[in-house]
């Protein structure tokens, strides 16, 4: 079984999608970290973000690969490191050339094959990577409150320390950060981040994870 969940940051797409997975008995398949670890590389190797074919080469010759205890890039798990301030700054940059996605598309396609099923997150894999998917998720909720949530993350410690905002920063600087991915990653050319048709639409807003959780397993089943 594929499940598909697309959402912008901080909508909640990673705690429903592995608690999902869990109850399903299939692999959660993080596409963001894939993209991330992608642009670890192109920093470390200092790239230019804007460099299209430098970011495509770098991401063909990558290998990418998920333990069970995160993404390996190259054979090394990278958790913290793909979750770094800068990354979080420069990902939606390189996320954006069609290279770089030409090399990691398939590589999803065939992890879930492989898997004989997935719960799979991110910006496009309800529209692109599996459109024909068994069920298909958007996950929203205003930005507003995606910032006041990563806002109360920071302050409790929890999550990394880079994801939009680092440790200390406040509401503003958070909302603001959430506001300019949301904008790259939905006006970008090659697969925006968009609510594909038939896609069920939860409001994550007012909701608890557990309630998400609940909401789309009942849509799962009745469906
Ligand atoms: O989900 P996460 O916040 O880790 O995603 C990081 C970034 O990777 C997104 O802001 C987006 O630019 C890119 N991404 C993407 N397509 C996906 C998943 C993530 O372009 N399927």
């Amino acid at each position: 079984m594929i499940v598909a969940i697309d959402g912008p940051a901080g909508a909640g797409k990673s705690t429903v999608a592995k608690a999902l997975a869990g109850v399903l008995g299939v692999p959660f398949l993080d596409t963001g970290a894939m993209y991330r670890a992608i642009t670890w590389k192109v920093l470390e190797d200092g790239f230019e973000l804007a460099d299209a074919e430098a970011c495509a080469s770098l991401a063909r010759r990558t290998h990418l690969a998920f333990s069970a205890e995160g993404l390996c890039v190259d054979g090394v798990l990278r958790g913290a490191e793909i979750r770094s301030a800068d990354v979080d700054k420069a990902v939606s940059i390189v996320a954006a050339h069609s290279g770089v996605r030409a090399a990691i598309v398939p590589l999803q396609r065939e992890m879930a094959a492989e898997a004989g099923g997935a719960v799979a997150e991110g910006r496009d894999v309800t529209t692109v990577v599996f459109p024909e998917a068994d069920h298909r998720f958007f996950l929203s909720a205003s930005a507003e409150e995606r910032a006041r949530r990563r806002t109360m993350q920071r302050r409790a410690g929890e999550g990394s320390a880079g994801e939009d905002g680092a440790a200390g920063e406040g509401y503003e600087l958070i909302l603001a950060a959430i506001k300019r991915r949301d904008h790259l990653d939905s006006t970008r050319a090659d697969s925006p981040l968009m609510r594909g048709e038939g896609v069920s639409v939860v409001d994550t807003g007012t909701l608890e994870a557990s309630e998400v959780v609940k909401l789309m397993l009942s849509i799962i089943k009745n469906s």
